[in-house]
């Protein structure tokens, strides 16, 4: 029998934040299975660390789910081919950070055939899931690309004691998220409770925003589950207010700490995933396939035929448009993920990685600027406390000791600040150069 959950409300309310347009225009498009294009270009840096190195050359035959490159340092992710094929050889490839790396070219020979080595995951400990998230491939695939095993290690004697399942999906437009609550509500399911069991968390919150009560209901089910015997896995209705599925923000809403600059969840004794990326961890254990394709939400007005697409990683963006009727001949911006944090997309070859949650296309032009009137209100709307205008203000003449004493890189890139400035100054690309000077320069240790 199930029992009756009382729903959390946030323990802390951060500052600031911004309502945006919900615009889920998407939200009841169920998720289409897109074809395998021609060829993939598999990125060996579909992650935050190192890059991976091949392992496989020109002419190697591949299946679904075969391992291609991965690399003996921690902070990686292995990748497998989303395809089955041959590998035709290598290319450079450039990110959307706007950095460049290789990566791995197959040609699909349209069969889709798995790799027959591939079976079933048992894991039995906490070491035998944190190795299952590695051979997985699994990196937070809700924009971070953080690899999930390391997201997972705990150091010696750091007590983790709340697990943080993020379903927030707090940028408009992008639905992934959202169906996957939808569509896989049984890969979540496990997860929640085989994290819990094997790494032994005290309290379980799933969170959610208010204005999604489809996937709130999903979700209240996973928390009434018959094995939560003790009461540990709650519900949490977190305020529709952007940016509420940031990391650091959605740490102090469920538990009221703050994170430092610099440290990890687990430093403050939390573990935050995702919740596409905790079912897909339950979804490998229980079939073998590693990561190699992901949830695309395709839509904004600059899209023909807006969509919800599982698409094979290493497509390129023009395939994946291609297979949405294109862009409409007034499309003028095109974003890697959502408007608030989505990053532009410059090159319409470039592949689909592991962490792109969405494709967003923008019609109109964007407001020229025009000179700060100090009116504060990128200061009221910064969940970091910061004040962009003075910081805005100091890249004229830019010191490290400025920038720091403004506590520039506490800046979680939201787009918050542009997105209420009157005279429209692009403050978060002003914040991203910023981070840039700091990191460029060798006192910023
Ligand atoms: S982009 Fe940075 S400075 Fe602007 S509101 Fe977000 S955290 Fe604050
Ligand atoms: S919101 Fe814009 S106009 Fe107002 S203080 Fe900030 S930068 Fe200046």
């Amino acid at each position: 029998m199930q029992r009756m959950e009382a729903i959390l409300s946030p323990v802390a309310r951060s500052h600031g934040g911004v309502s945006l347009p919900h615009l889920k225009h998407t939200a009841e498009l169920e998720t289409q299975v897109m074809p395998p294009p021609e060829t993939v270009t598999l990125a060996m840096q579909q992650h935050i660390g190192v890059p991976c190195e091949p392992l496989v050359k020109a002419g190697d035959a591949v299946f679904v789910g075969t391992k291609i490159a991965d690399s003996p340092k921690r902070i990686c992710a292995p990748v497998h081919s989303s395809v089955s094929g041959t590998v035709t050889g290598f290319r450079e490839v450039l990110l959307p950070s706007g950095q460049s790396c290789n990566a791995v070219v197959i040609a699909s020979d349209g069969k889709m055939t798995p790799d027959p080595d591939l079976h079933p995951v048992t894991v039995e400990t906490e070491d035998d899931l944190v190795a299952a998230a590695r051979e997985c491939g699994l990196v937070g695939l809700g924009g971070a690309g953080f690899p999930t095993h390391v997201k997972l290690s705990r150091a010696p004697g750091v007590k983790l004691d709340t697990l943080v399942i993020n379903a927030a999906e707090c940028e408009p437009y992008l639905t992934a998220d959202y169906r996957e609550c939808l569509e896989h509500a049984d890969d979540i399911r496990e997860g929640v409770y085989l994290l819990k069991q094997l790494m032994g968390f005290e309290k379980v919150i799933l969170g959610i925003e208010d204005n999604k009560p489809k996937a709130f209901e999903v979700l209240r089910s996973i928390a009434t589950d018959p094995r939560d015997v003790k009461n540990e896995v709650h519900l949490m209705r977190l305020p529709s207010s952007y940016p509420q599925g940031a990391e650091k923000i959605i740490i102090y809403s469920a538990t009221g700490r703050r994170l430092p600059l610099g440290r990890l969840p687990a430093d403050v004794g939390c573990v935050v995933m995702n919740v596409t990326t905790l079912s897909t961890l339950a979804r490998y254990l229980r079939t073998g396939m590693p990561l190699v394709a992901r949830r695309l939400t395709v839509d904004g007005p600059g899209v023909a035929r807006p969509a919800n697409l599982l698409v094979p990683l290493g497509a390129s963006c023009s395939d994946v448009l291609d297979f949405c009727g294109g862009l409409t001949e007034d499309a003028t911006e095109l974003f890697w993920g959502g408007p608030m944090m989505g990053l532009s997309i410059a090159d319409l070859t470039a592949p689909v990685l592991k962490q792109n949650n969405g494709i967003v296309a923008l019609t109109g032009a964007y407001p020229a600027p025009s000179a700060c009137i100090r009116c504060g209100r990128c200061a009221a709307a910064c969940p970091m406390q910061l004040t962009p205008a003075a910081i805005e203000a100091a890249m004229q003449n830019p010191s490290v000791e400025q920038l720091q004493a403004l506590y520039t890189n506490y800046c979680i890139e939201c787009g918050s600040c542009s997105f209420v400035c009157p005279a429209k100054r692009p403050l978060t690309q002003t914040m991203r150069l910023a981070k840039s000077h700091l990191r460029r320069n060798p006192d910023n240790a």
